[in-house]
């Protein structure tokens, strides 16, 4: 429910108690409106993606070809969230899939799955100029549409690629280095931080890290019974 249907709801209670206090009865007020009313109800992936529309929330709609939404398996068991999208995905319209988005298919594929079986996203939906990092306002206009496509896959557990996406995510400064490996909680859904393939393509040395931490996505998933 967004913020106006909230204020909404909000008013229209009031007018109703008015409409009571004024003794004009029967209308049913609630003493509270069910908190299942008010909380926000789970959108469709295609509800998100028309509620995000022709998206100009940040400046990075100025220099974008496209925005970048995401894909995958709608109810995927396994999201990756990796920065924002580079040149290629601004061509196509599509996560992951240059160079470093090769590497994350060779990853997804080590450990049995295919790109079609997990959901792929990021934490900005277009690129920024040049390539260079996302800003903290970038951040907070674009990532509650990630986590209303977080809600609405309910996977079980999320590989945060990268600084920004681990950082986003867990809410914290800590760095990628000190963060990956290790499972987090994020509101009932688990976070795994990995470093992100455009750093393992300058860093090959890494990658053996980034096995580690997809074998334990792997152990997590046989642990909790989940195929
Ligand atoms: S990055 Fe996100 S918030 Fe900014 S314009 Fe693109 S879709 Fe909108």
């Amino acid at each position: 429910m967004d913020e106006n249907s909230h204020e909404m709801i909000s008013n229209l209670k009031a007018y109703l108690e008015y409409l009571k206090g004024m003794g004009i009865v029967p209308l049913p007020v609630a003493e509270n409106i069910p908190e299942k009313v008010i909380r926000s109800e789970t959108l469709t992936l295609a509800e998100v993606r028309k509620e995000l529309g022709d998206c100009k929330r940040c400046k990075l709609h100025r220099t974008r070809r496209t925005i970048v939404f995401g894909e995958g398996n709608e109810k995927a068991t396994l999201m990756f969230i990796g920065e924002g999208p580079g040149y290629d995905e601004d061509v196509q319209g599509r996560p992951f899939v240059g160079k470093a988005g090769q590497l994350l298919t060779k990853i997804i594929q080590s450990i049995n799955l295919s790109r079609e079986e997990v959901y792929i996203a990021n934490i900005i939906k277009c690129r920024p100029p040049q390539n260079r990092n996302p800003e903290p306002d970038e951040i907070e206009s674009c990532s509650p549409f990630l986590m209303k496509q977080i809600t609405s896959i309910h996977p079980k557990i999320i590989c945060a690629l990268g600084t920004f996406s681990a950082q986003t995510l867990l809410k914290t400064d800590a760095k990628i280095t000190a963060l990956r490996g290790k499972l987090y909680d994020l509101e009932g859904v688990k976070v795994i931080p990995t470093y992100h393939p455009a750093f393992l393509l300058r860093n090959p040395e890494r990658k053996r890290e980034v096995w580690e931490d997809m074998k334990k996505i792997v152990e997590w998933l046989s642990n909790n019974n989940i195929a």
